[in-house]
């Protein structure tokens, strides 16, 4: 049977996407061909790419103006080609701080420019969502995380501001509705919600470009990307092809707006478990709380082993906490079924019962 997935990222695809995915390995479309060993401008892949823009496009209501790009080198070169394209040599741009991700994004934006911090929650390691916060209105932009992953807190509502807004969304995109127009620039590492890793989602305003008057290294120019549907070198054909087909898994489900109820009510049942039982307490704020990252831990850290143990026999995968936190985290990605939440919570109580 296959295990209970919550590892936080990589992380949990839908069955039949790994189907999909392992067939086209082998024989891409019935051509008797692999999808790894053919032309990325023969016509079945650039098909492929086609449809994986269409599906974000329809999934995510984005509008005409923007561009949506599958590049490389994870979330974290995005960090850099967002201050390249988008922070002018004599301007300035805000970070909000609310993480490991976002400090590792300041950095690079640092190397580039004027970065100030807009928003901090480091004071209490990242365990709330700062909020009223005041920001410069001549930002060449603002930059946040919405749902940070290591912590388990998320976001509930968009920053207040007239500056063009970038945001990391790798852990939560096509988790839940957004509003793709509030945003100048939205990237996703695509190994958190979307598919193997690999691949990175790119959706810009293509009107916020070109601004900068810098000399953008080819690669690192979002133009070059728009201007050769980002195939100006090879992509990440494999990444793309079962990103698409996790996509597509989800429009036939219902789209975002149908996940986001399952979503919510797997973050519901599991915080209730969490602050029912008397041997667990909650990471994170509780207005702040993540429904992507759950983290949490035992009031009792001498317990740790045994219910370790207890989650080890009973097919549980990836619930260790991350070392900057500690503890649990349970991620309840798009493709966690409710069921797998349901027995987590079984052994929780099952645990509370035999200690
Ligand atoms: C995992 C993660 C990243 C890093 O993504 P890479 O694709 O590995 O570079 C960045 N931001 C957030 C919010 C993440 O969860």
């Amino acid at each position: 049977m296959k295990k209970h997935n919550f590892s936080a990222g990589p992380c949990i695809l839908p069955e039949e996407v790994l189907k999909g995915a392992s067939e086209s390995v082998l024989n891409f479309n019935n051509d008797n061909l692999s999808l790894i060993e053919i032309s990325h401008r023969s016509k079945p892949f650039v098909e492929v790419m086609e449809k994986a823009i269409k599906l974000v496009r329809n999934l995510l209501n984005v509008p005409k103006n923007y561009a949506i790009l599958f590049l490389q080198g994870g979330a974290s070169l995005e960090f850099l080609m967002t201050p390249y394209n988008l922070l002018s040599l004599e301007g300035k741009c805000g970070y909000i701080n609310t993480g490991a991700w976002s400090e590792k994004a300041l950095k690079e934006a640092k190397k580039l420019g004027e970065a100030l911090i807009v928003g901090d929650s480091s004071d209490k390691n990242y365990n709330y969502i700062p909020k009223n916060l005041i920001i410069p209105e001549n930002l060449d932009y603002l930059h946040y995380t919405s749902n940070n992953t290591i912590y388990g807190t998320q976001f509930k509502a968009y920053p207040e501001t007239n500056n063009t807004l970038v945001c990391d969304m790798s852990s939560d995109i096509f988790s839940k509705k957004i509003d793709v127009s509030k945003y100048g620039l939205i990237y996703a590492g695509a190994q958190k919600n979307m598919g193997p890793a690999g691949t990175t989602l790119v959706i810009v305003n293509k009107d916020i470009l070109g601004k900068t008057n810098r000399d953008i290294p080819t690669m690192l120019d979002y133009q070059t990307h728009i201007s050769k549907d980002s195939m100006f070198n090879t992509p990440p054909v494999f990444s793309i092809y079962v990103s698409m087909l996790t996509l597509e898994w989800l429009q036939n489900n219902g789209g975002v707006e149908e996940i986001e109820k399952i979503n919510n009510t797997k973050a519901k049942i599991l915080y209730e478990e969490i602050d029912r039982n008397p041997l667990f307490i909650g990471f994170a704020e509780k207005e702040d709380r993540s429904t992507m990252n759950v983290t949490f831990n035992l009031v009792n850290q001498d317990l740790q082993e045994k219910f370790d143990l207890l989650c080890n026999n009973n097919g549980i995968n990836g619930l260790k906490g991350h070392r900057s936190v500690g503890g649990y985290r349970a991620s309840l990605y798009n493709a966690l079924p409710l069921s797998s939440v349901e027995h987590l919570i079984n052994l929780m109580q099952k645990f509370e019962k035999e200690i």
